[in-house]
C-alpha cells in the first residue's frame, strides 16, 4: 500500500512535470499549456496539497491561465509585490516577496 506521504510526494512530481510541459508546449499551443494547469490543479485537490510556491507564479489565479511573461502576462514589482498582469482575463495577481527562502 503506498503511503500519505509518498502519495503527496507522487502528486508534487506530477504537478512540477505538467508545469515543465505547460512551459514548453505554450509557444505551440497556449490552450493545451492551460489544460496542463487546471490538471496539475486538479491533482494537488485530490492529493490535498498546494500548488508548490514557485508554480503559483506561474498561472493567473482567476482564470488559471498558464502566464509566460512578456507573452500573454506582464510582470511589475511594487512594494515588495510581485504583480503579474494577465492578458487573457485583464487582472492582477500579487504575490509578495519574501526573503531568505531556499
Ligand atoms: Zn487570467
Amino acid at each position: 500500500m503506498i503511503s500519505n506521504n509518498k502519495y503527496k510526494l507522487l502528486a508534487k512530481e506530477r504537478i512540477n512535470i505538467l508545469f515543465n510541459q505547460a512551459n514548453e508546449i505554450f509557444n505551440k499551443d497556449p490552450k493545451l499549456a492551460d489544460r496542463y494547469v487546471i490538471l496539475a490543479r486538479k491533482i494537488a485537490m485530490k492529493a490535498r496539497i498546494g500548488i508548490p510556491k514557485e508554480l503559483k507564479r506561474k498561472f493567473c489565479k482567476h482564470c488559471y491561465s498558464y502566464l509566460k511573461p512578456g507573452f500573454n502576462c506582464r510582470v511589475r514589482t511594487r512594494d515588495k509585490k510581485i504583480i503579474y498582469y494577465c492578458m487573457n482575463c485583464k487582472k492582477y495577481t500579487k504575490i509578495a516577496i519574501k526573503r531568505n527562502i531556499n
